[in-house]
Parts: C-alpha cells; sequence; structure tokens
C-alpha cells in the first residue's frame, strides 16, 4: 500500500514518513524543497528514510497540476498526508497572495486530484492559528473561526473550508488536524524554541514580543505523529481535530527553561505585540483522545530536554 506525503521533507513530515514507513507502508514523499528555510536541512531530515527501500522521494510542488496528476496515475496511493505549505505566521504578512497561492490553491490541486484518482482518505495538516484571538479556552472545534489575524491562518482556514466541499460534493473523507505550536528534533529554524535556543547560546539578543506574556500549547513532536496515526487509523467522513499537548506556558517561562537548560542567560528586547501574533493557544483535545486514541506524553519540560540533546549535537 503506497502512501503519499506532500511536504515529507520538513520537520513534521520527515518525522511523519519515517514513522509511515516504520509501520510497514511504502511512503511516496513529495516536497519542492522551498528555500523558506535552508533546503539542505530538509534533505538532511530525509537521511533516514533514504536507507528504506520503500521510501521515494519526487521533487515536485503541488502547484504544477501535471506533475501531481502524474504522481497519481503512476502509483496507486491509498492515503494522502498533505502537509506541504507555506507555513509561518509573520512571513505571511508581507506575501499574502503567496500563502494564499500555495496554501489555497495547492490545497486544492491536491484534493482535487486525490478524489479523482479514488485515493481512500486524505489527512490535511492545519493550525491553531486558526483560532485567532479566540478568548474563550481552551480552544474547541465547535468554535467560531471566522476572524484570523493573519493571512497564513486566513489560507489554512480556506484550505478547510476547499476540503469540508470536497467530502460534501463527493463523499472524500477528509481531516483536518489542527497542530498546536510543534517542537522536537528538526524543528524549523525560525520557531521560537529552535531560534531562542540558538541565539541564548550565541549570546544573541532576543527580540520578545507582547513583552513574554503570549502564551502556547507546544506539543511535542512525537505525540503529534501518534495523534496523526490515530486518526489515520481511524474510519471518519469529514472531521476536524485538535491535536496538541493541552497545557500552556508564557515566552518568558519558556526563556527561563531554556536558560536552565543551556546555563546561560538570555538578553532579552522587550517589545509591544506584533501584528499576526495571537496571545494565546491551547487546545482541547478530548474529541482526538475519545475518537482518534490521542494519548499525549510530553511535558513542555520533558520533550525540551529532548529538543536539547539534538540542538547539541547537530550544532557541533
Ligand atoms: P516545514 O516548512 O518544515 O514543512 C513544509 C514542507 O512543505 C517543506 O519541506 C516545504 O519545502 C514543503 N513545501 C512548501 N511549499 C510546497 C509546494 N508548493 N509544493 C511542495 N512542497 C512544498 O513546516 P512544518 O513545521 O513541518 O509544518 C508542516 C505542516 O504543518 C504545514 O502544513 C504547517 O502549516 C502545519 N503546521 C505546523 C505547525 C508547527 O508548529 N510546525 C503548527 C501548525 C500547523
Amino acid at each position: 500500500m503506497s502512501v503519499l506525503v506532500t511536504g515529507g521533507a520538513g520537520f513534521i513530515g520527515s518525522h511523519l514518513c519515517e514513522a509511515l514507513l516504520k509501520k510497514g507502508l511504502s511512503v511516496i514523499c513529495l516536497d519542492n524543497f522551498d528555500p523558506f528555510y535552508d533546503p539542505q536541512l530538509k534533505h538532511a531530515n530525509l537521511e533516514l528514510c533514504h536507507k528504506n527501500e520503500k521510501f521515494s522521494l519526487i521533487n515536485g510542488d503541488i502547484l504544477d497540476k501535471n506533475q501531481l496528476e502524474n504522481v497519481f496515475k503512476t502509483n496507486a496511493v491509498d492515503a494522502v498526508f498533505h502537509l506541504a505549505a507555506l507555513a509561518g505566521v509573520r512571513p505571511s504578512i508581507q506575501n499574502p497572495a503567496r500563502y494564499a497561492h500555495v496554501n489555497v490553491v495547492g490545497t486544492t490541486n491536491l484534493l482535487e486530484l486525490a478524489q479523482r484518482y479514488n485515493v481512500k482518505k486524505c489527512l490535511l495538516a492545519s493550525t491553531s492559528s486558526i483560532y485567532g484571538n479566540n478568548t474563550k479556552v481552551p480552544f474547541s472545534e465547535s468554535d467560531l473561526v471566522n476572524e484570523p489575524v493573519s493571512p497564513y491562518a486566513a489560507s489554512k482556514r480556506a484550505a478547510e473550508l476547499m476540503a469540508y466541499n470536497m467530502h460534501h460534493l463527493y463523499g472524500f473523507p477528509v481531516a483536518c488536524i489542527r497542530f498546536f505550536t510543534v517542537y522536537g528534533p528538526r524543528q524549523r529554524p525560525e520557531m521560537a524554541i529552535h531560534k531562542f535556543t540558538r541565539m541564548i547560546d550565541q549570546g544573541e539578543r532576543i527580540p520578545v514580543f507582547n513583552h513574554g506574556h503570549c502564551l502556547r500549547d507546544y506539543t511535542y513532536i512525537d505525540d503529534i505523529i501518534q495523534g496523526v496515526l490515530g486518526v489515520y487509523d481511524t474510519d471518519f467522513s469529514f472531521d476536524i481535530i485538535n491535536l496538541g499537548e493541552s497545557q500552556t506556558i508564557s515566552t518568558l517561562d519558556l526563556i527561563t527553561l531554556i536558560e536552565e537548560q543551556l546555563g546561560k542567560k538570555a538578553r532579552l528586547d522587550l517589545l509591544p505585540a506584533q501584528d499576526g501574533d495571537v496571545e494565546q493557544t491551547f487546545a482541547d483535545i478530548s474529541k482526538a483522545k475519545k475518537d482518534y486514541g490521542y494519548d499525549p506524553k510530553f511535558s513542555v519540560r520533558d520533550g525540551f530536554s529532548l529538543f536539547m540533546a539534538w540542538y547539541q549535537r547537530i550544532k557541533k
């Protein structure tokens, strides 16, 4: 059985490819090695996968519909894990059209072809950013999400709506999985935990927005992968599912944790809130637990120790 993982060379995608190979599945990874961050890091992410003969890599773009169609024509794809996207909240404000193009048109290309080529199910990477400045916590899948505060969030919500429509018209099974800030080995270099660790380690000053009072539900990568596999192994028609730890930590407390584990003091520039950033994220994960066997295990302290061990290894 073949599964297609788009964005499979990225942070979450590469962990997912490894987990799917471990399950004995044949994995086709499609990624365009977008230069949002160093493509060499993405090639390195796939080192382990390349050792497995059931793994194949296509250097391809979800915006290239002919190439995408060829993937479905020449492979019997059973399921699609769609993670390819332009991620990153702040850069999306500088380039909303590009985010809309990749995240909405690219996703629509994929959904249309997957449905047409009789793929059995599609799992789509969505995001907690969709909740915007929701004041009701924890964030539940039934909350209204009509007020995105960044083009990234808006594009991801639009992708969910295209997925719903594909389900409505054709009965195509799609699960939209809203990830809450994911971290761990291979985390994208511009994301807070990775960036702060690197900058504190190198003695650089850190700009800390909203004076460090933002609250985030940080989710360890192994928990995310367990949750995604739980969804894959369950029957669904259309669903939206939160995956988080359902615990929050402020930016200032996170920085203290990094200082403790690095044994170095941070130099902070405390700044006002930035456009696009939400004040807090906090996942209600009761649906994922009840319907999909989600069983998250990592406190941010435990998960951060594992991130740190990886960081110390790769920086040498
Ligand atoms: P990532 O940037 O490491 O991975 C995304 C991958 O998609 C990259 O390898 C990139 O090269 C590829 N890609 C981008 N545009 C493409 C295109 N047009 N065609 C083919 N491939 C393309 O990001 P990540 O952190 O691993 O995120 C994976 C998914 O999860 C994304 O959809 C993201 O929006 C979502 N997500 C991530 C987080 C998080 O905390 N990391 C949180 C919520 C949602």
